[in-house]
C-alpha cells in the first residue's frame, strides 16, 4: 500500500508543554511538532519561532501571556520555513529579525515554500486563512546580534554558525544561563528535515560552532529540551550522526553511479533502525536524500520545492 503522503495523514494534534528553563526563558515544545521560545527583558520580551499561523501562535502566546505581560520588541525567527514564520502578525513585534540570507530566500522562494509546507503538514495550519501574507523581517544582520536585555538579565546573543539546516540559519544564546535555541539546526529525537540543507557544512564546522557555545539546556527545532551538558551535546552528536550515515549511504551509491532511488533505499535501511519511530522521519526522508543527491551531483543551491515536485518526489521514491 502506498504510503500517505508527507505528514498529510498525521492529524492527530500534539500535547504542548511549557517549560520554564531559567527566570524568564520559556520553551514550548510540542511531541515532536516545531518548537518555540521566549526571553523576558527588563520591559519587553524576545520571541523566538513564530509556528505556522497567527492563530497557532495565539494559543502559544495565550499560555506565554500566563506568565508574563510585557509587550514583545523583538520577534527572531530561526529561517525561512513556513511553519516557523508565518505566524508573526500575531506578535505585534516591533522588529522582525532574521539573518540577511533569511530575508533573500523568503524573496526567492517564500511563495513555493508556503504551499509546499501547507500540503506536507496541514495539521499545523490552524485556520490557515489568518495568515496575511509572507512574513518579511524588518531588520537582519550577517554574523552576530546582540540584544541587552536590560537590568542584570545580561545579554541574548543572536549568532550565525554557517550553512546547515538552510543558507540563513540562527541560533539564540543566552550566556548568563547558558541555555541555546539552534532552530532546526539541531533535532532532538526527531528526524531531521534536510531538503534545504547544506549536508557536509551542517555536519562539520555549522555542528561545531553550535557545540562550541557548551550549552546546558538546549531547545532543538523539534523534540524535548535537552538539560545538562550531557544530554546537550548527546543532541548535537544524534543531528550529526543522522546526516553522516546520510552523507554515508547516499554518497556511495552515488559515486558509483547508481539510481537516486537505490540511494534512498540504503539510506531508509541505515537509519531506520535508530531514527525510523521519531517524528517525520518517513516524511522528511525522501526529500532529504532528493537535496543531498543534488549536492553530490554538483547543484550548489538546493532547488525550490513546490507542491508539484513534492509529489513528483514522493512518487518516484516513496511509493
Ligand atoms: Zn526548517
Amino acid at each position: 500500500m502506498a504510503k500517505p503522503f508527507a505528514s498529510s495523514a498525521d492529524l492527530e494534534e500534539k500535547r504542548q508543554t511549557l517549560e520554564v528553563l531559567a527566570d524568564g526563558v520559556y520553551a514550548l515544545t510540542a511531541e515532536g511538532d516545531p518548537n518555540i521560545g521566549a526571553i523576558e527583558g527588563e520591559d519587553f520580551l524576545v520571541c523566538f519561532e513564530a509556528l505556522a499561523t497567527p492563530a497557532a501562535a495565539r494559543t502559544w502566546l495565550a499560555r506565554l501571556r500566563e506568565h508574563t505581560g510585557k509587550p514583545v520588541r523583538y520577534l527572531v525567527l530561526s529561517h525561512y520555513h513556513a511553519v516557523r514564520v508565518l505566524g508573526a502578525s500575531a506578535f505585534e513585534a516591533d522588529v522582525i529579525l532574521t539573518h540577511e540570507k533569511t530575508r533573500e530566500l523568503i524573496a526567492e522562494r517564500g511563495e513555493a515554500d508556503w504551499a509546499s509546507e501547507y500540503g506536507r503538514m496541514p495539521r499545523l495550519f490552524a485556520e490557515p486563512e489568518s495568515i496575511p501574507g509572507l512574513t518579511w523581517p524588518t531588520a537582519t544582520f550577517a554574523e552576530r546580534f546582540t540584544i541587552d536585555l536590560g537590568g542584570d538579565r545580561g545579554d541574548l546573543v543572536l549568532q550565525y554558525c554557517g550553512r546547515g539546516h538552510t543558507e540563513g540559519d540562527i541560533v539564540a544564546w543566552l550566556p548568563r544561563h547558558r541555555v541555546l535555541f539552534t532552530g532546526d539546526l539541531v533535532e532532538a529525537e526527531a528526524a531531521l528535515y534536510t531538503g534545504d540543507a547544506f549536508h557536509h557544512d551542517w555536519a562539520t564546522a555549522t555542528l561545531d560552532r553550535v557545540a562550541a557555545f557548551g550549552a546546558e539546556a538546549l531547545v532543538g527545532g523539534r523534540g524535548a529540551v535537552a538539560k545538562g551538558r550531557e544530554a546537550c551535546d548527546a543532541a548535537i552528536a544524534q543531528t550529526r550522526g543522522f546526516l553522516d550515515v546520510m552523507r554515508q549511504e547516499v554518497g556511495f551509491v552515488h559515486g558509483r553511479g547508481g539510481p537516486l532511488k537505490e540511494a534512498f533505499e540504503a539510506a531508509h535501511a541505515a537509519l531506520a533502525p535508530k531514527f525510523g519511530q521519531w517524528p517525520i522521519f518517513e516524511h522528511c526522508l525522501p526529500f532529504d536524500v532528493a537535496r543531498l543527491w543534488e549536492e553530490y551531483s554538483g547543484v550548489e543551491r538546493p532547488t525550490v520545492w513546490t507542491a508539484e515536485r513534492d509529489r513528483e518526489v514522493w512518487a518516484q521514491l516513496q511509493d
